[in-house]
């Protein structure tokens, strides 16, 4: 059988006393994508921040094609990685945050052009190619010059996805990518990102559009209270959840 692309071992973190990943196991296969859904505060943003190690998880492995993900081991022994022995690998993670973090002094094509210049070394000419070919990627080439206070929301976020993009990165991970959108900028995003999902890209999806994820993710994780409560096809989790806790939860996106 082939190995998953992603495969999160047993992932726990906790801040001080607070147990906020209590024993997360996951594996997502390459070209698929994996929609991750579930309350405020049940621990989502933080598997994220894991999965690339923007945090240092308490327990647990993370692998991704294969490789140790933010250590190495030695014997039975893990030992953690230096940041700058960090930096390769999340760089084959691409991250879109709920609120884009774009360098405002950078103009768009910069954003982009941004890590494969400076942070993999590319030459400039190159990085700036493939800055605009992931610039048009998300239909917004025709902005390349701009600053990003000069763009929309939906804009912006969609520079975010080009930045992520440009990093040619095996997965990407989508932390609430519209959350912070007004309601009509949604929709340009979320056909940016299902475009991605009909190319094969191997994706992470934490969000709340709940009609999206059952559209295009291959897998649905309903976590809660730092678990995995149910995983399944979204037919089931979404369509036919079999928790009490995910009926609820799925209960509010039905009203009105
Ligand atoms: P979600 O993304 O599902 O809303 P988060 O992963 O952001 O949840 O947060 C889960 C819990 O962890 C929350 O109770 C939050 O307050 C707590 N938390 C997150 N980051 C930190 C931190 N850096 N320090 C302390 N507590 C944190
Ligand atoms: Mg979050």
């Amino acid at each position: 059988m082939n190995q998953p692309l992603l495969r999160i071992e047993n992932l726990k973190k906790s801040y001080g006393i607070l147990e906020v990943l209590k024993d997360i196991s996951l594996s997502l296969e390459q070209g698929r994508c994996t929609a991750v859904i579930g309350p405020s505060g049940s621990g989502k943003t933080t598997m994220l921040r894991c999965i690339n190690y923007l945090e240092v998880p308490t327990a647990g492995h993370i692998y991704l094609a294969g490789e140790l993900i933010g250590e190495r081991k030695q014997g039975d022994r893990y030992i953690s990685f230096a940041e700058r022995q960090l930096a390769p690998q999340r760089l084959e993670m691409g991250f879109v945050f709920q609120n884009f973090y774009l360098w405002p002094h950078l103009s768009v094509i910069e954003n982009v052009a941004l890590a494969p210049w400076r942070i993999k070394g590319m030459k400039k000419d190159d990085a700036f190619d493939l800055a605009r070919q992931a610039l048009e990627k998300v239909h917004m080439a025709h902005k390349a010059e701009e600053y990003p206070e000069r763009l929309s929301g939906g804009q912006q976020q969609r520079v975010g996805i080009a930045r992520a993009l440009a990093q040619q990165p095996k997965i990407i991970l989508f932390d609430e990518p519209t959350s912070a959108l007004d309601p009509e900028l949604v929709g340009e995003v979320l056909s940016v990102i299902g475009e991605l999902a009909d190319e094969g890209r191997s994706m992470v999806l934490v969000t709340h559009e709940i009609r999206f994820a059952r559209d295009v993710a291959h897998e649905v994780i309903f976590m809660d209270g730092g678990l995995v409560v149910e995983k399944g096809a979204p037919s089931d989790v979404i369509g036919k959840p079999a928790h009490e806790r995910t009926k609820k939860f799925l209960s509010q996106f039905h009203a009105g």
